[in-house]
């Protein structure tokens, strides 16, 4: 088995005028094509070869030490980018856009409303030095948590179990807004797919 690049829920242009379409074709043919190529390439003719993604990545340690940083980086991209072209959707006239029901209560207990968790989600996101991701994870008591990763880190590897994801590595952003990350990151919250999120919050 080889891991392929998976197709996106919609098109390039889709996420207009928050998120440009030249930005999402190279972001996905090239930059998350390479995270697949490379995490083939280093798992070519070793017994890691059949297993699924989050299977490799919750055992991160258990792998030979010259392969793994090349599967930490390479993995960890294509479970990151594979997570988060599902977790937008098109909102080309900006409605009001945030999470309902379930999910809703849950931001509103942890974080006390929308706006706070906004805000602090935004916060990590804007303040990861380099580059990274911002993070929505279910933790290990089951309970929401924002938090980061450096480079391509996924949450899985520690155990958690991401349901909102940011991308925060200069090629999500630079061509349209280059240094200004905080209007991409205001940007991305048009475009979150919270229906998806909501999904993914209760399915694990
Ligand atoms: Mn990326």
């Amino acid at each position: 088995m080889t891991f392929t690049l998976p197709k996106l829920p919609y098109e390039y242009f889709a996420l207009e005028p928050y998120i440009d379409a030249k930005t999402m074709e190279i972001h996905h043919s090239k930059h998350h094509q390479g995270y697949v190529d490379k995490l083939n390439a280093a798992l070519n003719r070793t017994d890691l070869e059949n297993k699924p993604l989050k299977e490799i990545l919750s055992n991160i340690n258990s792998f030979p030490e010259d392969k793994r940083t090349a599967i930490i980086n390479n993995g960890g991209g294509h479970a990151n980018h594979s997570l988060f072209w599902e977790l937008m959707i098109s909102n080309p006239e900006g409605k009001e856009n945030k999470p309902e029901g379930e999910l809703s209560e849950e931001i509103n207990k942890t974080f006390g409303s929308f706006e706070e968790f906004k805000e602090k989600f935004s916060n990590i996101a804007l303040t990861r030095f380099g580059s990274g991701w911002a993070w929505l994870i279910k933790n290990h008591k089951r309970k929401l948590e924002i938090t980061s990763t450096p480079n391509q880190d996924s949450p899985i590897m520690d155990g958690n179990i991401p349901i909102l994801g940011l991308d925060v590595w200069e090629h999500a952003y630079y061509l349209k807004y280059q240094n200004k990350r905080i209007d991409y990151i205001n940007a991305f919250f048009k475009v979150i797919n919270w229906k998806k999120v909501e999904e993914l919050f209760k399915g694990n």
